[in-house]
């Protein structure tokens, strides 16, 4: 039986490169975010063409906690149960606290943080209800290494990135007995659409290039001077969803290119 996989915002970046990597492994495979019908057609085409499991596309807006029910539900009756859910959605904004609209805080929080605790909440008595099997219930949290340390203007994104490692780190002990881990990933800065996006508007702020933007503001703290790779993230992905990580739970793995180690 393949294990069925849930991943939040994965049709583009780091998601869609987990999406990957658990289609690579066999799984059932439902993947959810936004972009036109044509690319989402083409992910889910090329994500089935990697698995013998299945893929499915489900569009739940993760501000909706009625569309995440709706997500995770669609789930179980589609394939029996979610084996792994992958709590990665995420959108950034950049700007002085005092010029923050307050929706924009809003919107970071409940995509960020609040629609892991809707995911969750519908997806533990489901994997409670699978036993014993193994590998058990996996919850994976991607995180960043702005769940660690901050930067100055992105006070949602951090707050919610901190908010998701204390609810990781809650769920582990509440399911320590239950056969499921809960972990987080923290990736530093990875070169997916969500990172490009910022690039123009921030030389434009700080008149500089954008190479020097990804070299002295991106990559400043990132000591190997690299972007790290979304197949390095989707691996760490993989490795805590296996049987060789049961053991490894409320904790997070730094994918960060030595960032938080200073
Ligand atoms: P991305 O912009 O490439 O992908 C974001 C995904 O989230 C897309 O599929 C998008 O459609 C989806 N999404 C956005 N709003 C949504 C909503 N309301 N409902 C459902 N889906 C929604 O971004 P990415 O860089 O791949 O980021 C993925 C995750 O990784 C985020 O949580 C981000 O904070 C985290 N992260 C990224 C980096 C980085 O440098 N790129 C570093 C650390 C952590």
């Amino acid at each position: 039986m393949p294990r069925t996989v849930v991943i939040t915002g994965s049709t583009s970046g780091i998601g869609l490169g987990i999406a990957r990597a658990f289609a690579e492994d066999g799984a059932n495979v439902v993947i959810n975010g936004f972009g036109p019908p044509s690319a989402i057609e083409a992910a889910v085409a090329d994500l089935a063409a990697l698995t013998s499991g299945k893929v499915i596309h489900h569009p739940a807006d993760m501000t909706r906690p009625d569309e995440i029910e709706d997500m995770i539900s669609t789930t179980s009756r589609t394939f029996g149960t979610v084996d792994v859910l992958v709590n990665n959605a995420g959108i950034q904004h950049v700007a002085k606290i005092e010029d923050f609209p307050p929706e924009k805080w809003d919107q970071l929080i409940a995509i960020l943080l609040s629609s892991a605790f809707h995911t969750m909440r519908h997806t533990i008595p489901l994997m409670k209800a699978a036993g014993p099997k193994r590998p058990g219930g996996r919850i994976i949290n991607i995180a960043s290494a702005h769940g660690l340390v901050a930067s100055p203007f992105k006070s949602a994104y951090v707050a919610a990135k901190h908010g998701i490692m204390g609810l990781t780190r809650t769920a582990a002990l509440e399911l320590a007995l239950d056969n499921i881990t809960v972990n987080a990933i923290c990736p530093g800065f990875v070169l997916t659409p969500l990172v490009e996006k910022q690039i123009p508007d921030q030389a434009r702020e700080k008149g500089i290039s954008e190479a020097q933007v990804k070299d002295e503001v991106l990559l400043r703290l990132q000591a190997t001077k690299e972007f790290v790779g979304i197949e390095e993230v989707a691996a760490a992905a993989l490795y805590l969803a296996s049987d060789a990580a049961r053991s490894i739970t409320g904790t997070h793995i730094s994918v960060d290119g030595g960032w938080t180690a200073q």
